[in-house]
């Protein structure tokens, strides 16, 4: 090796081993393997959310969600929940994390059927999938790709966080004896739930949760759902209209989301990623759970303290309410193609779903019914 060589070989063996040298300095030979760990870029995160500050079931979820991801990291990234109205409003959730203003977001993504058809079909499809059948398409059944692609036109990757079981009906002010009666109604209902509505001749609108009580107080709503016992107690819609309606058609496990900008998820690294989605993962089954925990006791409270009437939809409003919701359906396949295949892959996964569930949820569910509560 002459001089050269050697300067050449010595100054770029000297480059990398200064490079590395100088972190192991930093990193490994001061503080030992742990200060590895400290000297790992940490990341401080907003996620706005679509409900009102720490709001039972929905609001409390995003905190949890927020609290385990800051967990489960050691502190790397650090979340911090904006509840509607403090950073942005809450259907500005979308934009503000499309755009990169804000990191993440909490909302269900029919709200956002403004932007695409397709992503009703990650939060409820009236006569669609329960929270069990829905966490099953989406994780098993492709639905989850379906979902990628979508959100990926807005530079967003979305996560299944939560789901709030069967929702009810409704509150109404007067009884829904026939499909008249919707003629004329002015309701709050979201989604393909609010297309079918106003298919049977009602108007629908899209609110969110923290404007529902002075709308049917003032007399701009006749009527209005939200989500299940515990939920509409908190916001005490029974002080306004006493006929609470069941099962919800509209919803029958209404997935909750968890979206991230696209961008600064894929800058994470590889094991900050997992603990965001793993999160996700886990508060989907914690808010499940708890909801089913305190809609019963809710019910109760409803019933025994506030007078509530509970009605059942009759069987023609049923029926018709479900040809007006196969019509809506339909028509998505003539939408953009993503929905139409977003569509396809609902529709066939829902048709093995009915087959099994009759067998097993709904099989068994019926017969426990009959022994403990006879044919009622
Ligand atoms: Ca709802």
């Amino acid at each position: 090796m002459n001089r050269r060589d050697f300067f050449l070989t010595g100054a770029a063996t000297g480059m990398v081993l200064g490079g590395a040298g100088g972190y192991l300095l930093k990193a490994g030979q001061k503080d030992g393997p742990a200060g590895a760990a400290k000297s790992r870029q940490k990341f401080n995160w907003t996620m706005v959310t679509t409900w009102p500050e720490k709001f039972p079931g929905l609001g409390t979820s995003a905190e949890r969600l927020a609290q385990r991801i800051t967990a489960m990291s050691g502190g790397e990234l650090t979340v911090k929940v904006a509840a509607a109205g403090t950073v942005v409003p809450a259907f500005g959730s979308f934009d503000a994390v499309s755009q990169g203003s804000v990191e993440m977001g909490h909302a269900a993504s029919y709200y956002w059927q403004g932007k695409a058809k397709s992503f009703n079909f990650f939060a409820a499809v009236p006569f669609g999938l329960t929270a069990q059948e829905l966490s099953a398409w989406i994780h098993y059944g492709g639905g989850q790709a379906l979902w990628d692609e979508g959100y990926a036109n807005f530079g967003l990757k979305p996560f299944l966080a939560g789901n709030t079981g069967v929702q009810m009906g409704g509150w109404f002010k007067n009884e829904i004896k026939s499909m008249e009666d919707f003629k004329g109604l002015k309701m709050r209902m979201p989604g393909l739930g609010g297309e079918v509505l106003r298919r049977v001749g009602a108007t629908a609108e899209s609110l969110p949760g923290g404007e529902i009580f002075t709308a049917l107080t003032s007399g701009r709503i006749d009527a209005t759902e939200w989500v299940g016992p515990w939920n509409d107690l908190a916001f005490g819609f029974h002080k306004i209209a006493k006929n609470y309606y069941w099962p919800g058609f509209h919803e029958p496990g209404t997935g909750i989301e968890c979206f991230v900008n696209k961008a600064k998820y894929e800058a994470l690294p590889a094991h900050l990623q997992a603990v965001v989605s793993s999160a996700c993962r886990a508060e989907a089954e914690a808010m499940l759970g708890e909801f089913n925990r305190r809609n019963g006791a809710a019910l109760k409270t409803l019933i025994e303290q506030h007078g509530v009437i509970l009605r059942r939809f009759p069987d023609d409003v049923v029926t018709a309410l479900g040809k007006a919701a196969a019509d809506v359906l339909a028509e998505l396949e003539g939408a953009d193609d993503l929905t139409k295949r977003t569509y396809q892959s609902f529709r066939a996964f829902r048709e093995e779903a009915i087959s099994w569930s009759r067998l097993s949820d709904q099989g068994f569910l019926d017969m426990r019914h009959a022994i403990m509560r006879g044919k009622s």
